[in-house]
């Protein structure tokens, strides 16, 4: 299948060639191929009659179920551009998310919808164009239902019926390029952006992932909430590009994935680190069957030595792979490597893309020294949508994307990340990288964690603050942090502001709120000098 080139062909390739085979698990609803294809092609009539054409937004709120990978698509089938929504955004992320895409129709997930918060639900009540949708099993088949939002329940008389008067735009005229899904980033680093990414690039880089997992029909669950590239990448990957099943969960719960993956015997297991550590630090693992595993995959964030030993003592193909809703997949991977390459590295970029590491002038650095990871292939994201200033930063003047991540290529061709362009700072003319300092810190045996953040100076321009979040029980002082610091750092690396702090600000996904610290540094110095 790796010349197909738009994300429809994937479905009708196995609805053809492996009608029967389970493509969509959820709880005691499966879709195989051929009734996927149905599925999704009654959904498409109705999003047509509810005035969705190509180039407009159609929206999904709901967590992982057989909804999701229908609508997803269906869209893709009327060459409209997909967007999920993460049931755990709050109204003002939903305002913002919902202000910068502008989608002309938006379904609500039954289930999810009842379980939002009230403010959640005032919220959707001022929407337009605003449908209830859920699975249902009637006749001995899973099927979508759907109704106008305020119906009371879903039964089997709202299940998709053949809409014959709504029509398809002809599927043969469709260009390649068509946007088809529009995914916005974790907020790390700012306001989130829509990254707006084509029918090409979708399809291409589920190919070569499904390529590099090497899985006859894999099986896996996805749990991800439903707007995050790894969510949309686990169906069109796993299931799609290599004629697998995805086993769908609505949210992360550890037994609940421990009876999963022994129930439809999951062959490929993928879960960010934290996840993990969460699964195997739980009672039930103990008696968990897990042999069914032919491969772990983490992503997202890097994980520890200890847990790959322990991942490995589970499954011995352990995967790391990186990337990031712009670059539509992974573009660097630990296909096999120790346990710590696997630790501290993201492994070698795949041979389908170009990959350089760059210094401010978009110039490559000399062999070993950081610079910031681009990348330039043919499917990366387009643009991001309503957001032309963000668009212009992105790219270089020659096509690479600039990822935003700092990194470091060792001899033997592996890359270790070494934090953000964002978080990379100049002190008395020099770079510092907090990553690096952080790193210093951690070794100390007093300190947990540790995080470095920027702030002006009037003589160096910037100098580093770092928060110290102390093991449980241990006492250190600033000043001999500060010492130990300049034992091992140049000068210009050695913070000069030390706090501790017992909490350490996340995002939503887990990834710390550097920002937050930084303005609580701010806030700190400037009541120091009042
Ligand atoms: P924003 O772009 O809005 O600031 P974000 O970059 O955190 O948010 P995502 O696209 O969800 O949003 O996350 C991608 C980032 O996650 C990458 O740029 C990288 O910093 C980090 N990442 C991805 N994979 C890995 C990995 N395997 N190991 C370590 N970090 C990773
Ligand atoms: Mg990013």
């Amino acid at each position: 299948i790796a010349y197909q080139q738009k994300l429809f062909d994937l479905v009708n390739y196995w609805r053809i060639h492996t009608p029967n085979a389970p493509a969509i698990i959820h709880q005691e609803l499966t879709l195989d191929y051929a009734e996927l294809a149905t599925q999704i092609d009654l959904c498409a009539r109705h999003l047509s009659a509810q005035g969705v054409g190509p180039g407009d937004v159609v929206a999904l709120y709901a967590q992982p179920g057989l909804v999701f990978p229908v609508h997803l698509f269906a869209a893709a089938r009327l060459g409209a551009i997909w967007l999920g929504l993460n049931t755990k955004y709050s109204p003002a992320e939903l305002d913002y998310v919902l202000g910068n895409a502008q989608p002309k129709s938006i379904w609500l997930d039954a289930t999810s919808l009842a379980h939002a918060s009230p403010q959640v639900q005032e919220f959707f009540r001022t929407r337009e164009n605003l449908w209830v949708c859920t699975a249902l099993q009637v006749d001995q088949r899973s099927q979508l239902a759907i109704a106008p939002v305020g119906t009371a329940e879903l039964t089997a008389e709202h299940v998709l019926q053949p809409l014959p008067s709504a029509t398809l735009p002809s599927y043969f005229d469709m260009p390649p390029a068509t946007p088809t899904a529009l995914i916005y980033t974790s907020g790390t680093t700012g306001s989130p952006k829509g990254a707006v990414i084509s029918q090409y690039a979708l399809t291409k880089a589920s190919i070569k992932q499904a390529e590099l997992l090497n899985l006859e029909q894999p099986s896996i669950i996805n749990n991800l909430p439903i707007n995050h590239i790894g969510s949309i990448g686990d169906i069109t990957t796993s299931m799609i590009a290599a004629g697998g099943c995805v086993v769908m969960q609505a949210k992360f719960d550890v037994p609940e994935s421990f009876e999963l993956i022994q129930k439809h015997r999951i062959t490929l297991w993928g879960q960010i680190p934290t996840m993990f550590q969460l699964a195997l630090a739980h009672e039930s693992f103990a008696k968990a069957d897990l042999s069914s595993l032919q491969c772990i995959l983490f992503s997202g964030a890097p994980a520890s030595i200890e847990l790959i030993r322990q991942l490995r003592s589970i499954c011995p193909r352990v995967l790391n792979a990186y990337g990031m809703s712009e670059t539509v997949g992974s573009v660097l991977w630990v296909l096999d490597g120790s346990d710590d390459v696997l630790a501290s590295t993201v492994g070698t970029p795949v041979a389908s893309v170009e990959f350089r590491l760059a210094n401010e002038q978009d110039q490559p650095v000399a062999e070993g020294d950081v610079g910031e990871i681009q990348i330039r292939s043919d499917y990366c994201f387009s643009y991001y949508w309503n957001n032309e200033a963000a668009t212009a930063e992105a790219f270089t003047a020659d096509g690479y994307l600039k990822t935003g991540d700092l990194g470091r290529q060792n001899p033997d061709g592996t890359v270790a990340l070494a934090g953000r362009t964002k978080e990379r700072f100049k002190s008395g003319g020099y770079n510092v990288y907090p990553r690096e300092i952080e790193q210093t810190l951690n070794a100390h045996p007093a300190v947990l964690e540790s995080i470095v953040v920027a702030v002006p100076d009037a003589l160096y321009h910037e100098v580093g603050f770092a928060y110290i979040q102390p093991k449980p029980g241990s006492t250190v002082t600033a000043d001999a942090l500060k010492e130990y610091c300049k034992e091992r750092l140049a000068n210009y690396k050695v913070p000069k502001f030390i706090a501790f702090l017992h909490d350490i600000p996340q995002l939503a996904n887990g990834k710390i709120n550097r920002q937050a610290l930084r303005e609580q540094a701010l806030e700190q110095l400037n009541s120091a000098t009042e």
